[in-house]
């Protein structure tokens, strides 16, 4: 039984050599324990800094780890996607993790063995939030409650480590889709799956490679993949709109009717900015769902892989 062990990196040469040495451990336990066949896939996702030479290196030195260079940078779930393409061609499943293994790698042999259980899918959930900082739990929380109201189906909690079988994989690539928001998408897949708990640390060394303004983005990435609601929601806000505008249309022939009109001017001045920022949002909104199918109807590859190892 082949398990290979995919890491996305991004200029990630600060953890790049601890991840390696735990995550070696991790393989030969495993190696030694089920008998599996265990391999380690670093996805160098168009880093910038030493992360490719290092790569390069641990193939060199260990049989067991190799990497795949993506010609330029394609963001964290491109980078695992060609990864797991490369899975489905290599091994029978496999686990995705980060590269600064803030997920807990002591529950990957728990996952193999839910694997052999019968499970296509074993998510891993973070039990708390404690070492995150409160700005990001707070966030986090929020998106979580965004997704479930707009009726996205995600597990609360679960970000992108888990363990799959080939079978789970091929049939996540059959997705066309170029936006990808994995955790919804595997979601969505069904298949036998269960989850494993573990506590989620802070990051050894290096930045985050999500600051504030990637994570509204991805947040809203993720959003717009899967439900149109906000587009209903519009449809919403202008009919309110319009029940608003038809008490103001009869407040307004009262008043003029009195003849007292001159005053006026700032609820006009409000409701034109109100109005205005409303249209601007509502057209945002549409906007951000053509940009979508713009990117989807070009069918650009998703990602060029430059070389592997
Ligand atoms: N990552 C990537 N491409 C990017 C950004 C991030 O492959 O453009 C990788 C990164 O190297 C790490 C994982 O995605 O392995 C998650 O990133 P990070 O830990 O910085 O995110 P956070 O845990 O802060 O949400
Ligand atoms: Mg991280």
């Amino acid at each position: 039984m082949k398990i290979a062990i995919v890491v996305p990196c991004y200029n990630e040469e600060a953890v790049l050599a601890g991840t390696t040495r735990r995550l070696l451990d991790v393989i030969s336990a495993l190696n030694a324990k089920s008998g599996a066949d265990a391999v380690l896939l670093y996805v160098d996702d168009g880093s910038s800094d030493r992360t490719w030479g290092l790569i390069e290196g641990y193939a060199k030195q260990y049989d067991c780890v190799c990497g795949l260079k993506l010609a330029h940078n394609r963001g964290h779930q491109q980078a695992l996607w060609a990864g797991m393409e490369w899975a489905q061609r290599h091994a029978d499943a496999a686990v995705s993790i980060d590269a600064d293994l803030q997920d807990d790698v002591s529950v990957i042999s728990e996952m193999v063995e839910l694997f052999r259980k019968g499970n296509d899918i074993v998510y891993g959930v973070r039990r708390e939030r404690t070492t995150d900082t409160r700005f990001k739990r707070w966030t986090a929380l929020g998106f979580y409650r965004i997704v479930r109201w707009l009726g996205g189906d995600i597990l609360y909690n679960h970000a992108d480590f888990r363990l799959m079988s080939r079978r789970a994989i091929k049939a996540l690539l059959d997705f066309p889709e170029r936006n990808l928001f994995l955790r919804g998408m595997v979601y969505s897949l069904g298949f036998p799956h269960t989850s494993v708990y573990y506590d989620r640390k802070d990051r050894a060394a290096g930045e985050s490679k999500y600051p504030l303004r990637r994570m509204i983005s991805f947040a809203l990435d993720g959003i717009t993949s899967f439900s149109v609601r906000p587009l209903r929601f519009i449809v919403y806000l202008g009919a309110l709109f319009m029940l608003v505008s038809l008490t103001a249309i009869v407040w307004a022939l009262i008043v003029w009717l009195r003849g007292t009109v001159v005053p006026g001017w700032a609820s006009l001045l409000v409701s034109l900015w109100f109005i205005g920022g409303a249209i601007l949002l509502a057209v945002g909104t549409i906007g951000e769902y053509i940009g979508k199918i713009y990117s989807e109807v070009k069918r650009r590859p998703r990602y060029i892989i430059e070389k592997e190892v």
